[in-house]
């Protein structure tokens, strides 16, 4: 499969709280900026002092875009899917899936909450549904 993510070692903790149906992001100690998905460094600041804590989960489509070609396995399967941005309640923005809708529900600014789809054995991706979904 194409879309098998890698796992390295420092994004193993993120992959093992997405399995429990939790989002993992990282606070820094020094600067207290908060990144995801957690890095052994601040990206920001470059300090170690960085501490993985729980998202709430919700957030808000900065930008998106529905995605009618695509001819790679597994995605020739899902069209059209919703290819989006969702800028996090605290903060990070991360690339995703709005999923649980029609791609023509989405909006810019529309709350969403995360969710999470096995796409392996016992890995799954982080994507969004709408809030209430
Ligand atoms: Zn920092």
């Amino acid at each position: 499969m194409t879309d098998q993510p890698t796992i390295e070692p420092e994004t193993r903790l993120y992959w093992d709280a997405a399995h429990e149906g939790r989002l993992l992001l990282a606070r820094c100690g020094a600067c207290s900026a908060v990144h995801h998905y957690p890095r052994p460094f601040c990206p920001s600041c470059w300090s170690e002092n960085v501490a993985p804590f729980e998202a709430s989960g919700r957030g808000i489509v900065h930008t998106f875009s529905t995605v009618h070609v695509n001819d790679l396995p597994p995605f020739d399967e899902r069209l059209p899917y919703v290819a989006a941005l969702v800028e996090l309640a605290e903060g990070p923005r991360l690339m995703t899936n709005v999923e649980g809708c029609a791609p023509e529900e989405v909006t810019i600014g529309m709350p969403v909450r995360a969710h999470f789809r096995e796409i392996a054995p016992g890995t799954e991706a982080t994507v969004f549904r709408p809030v209430g979904r």
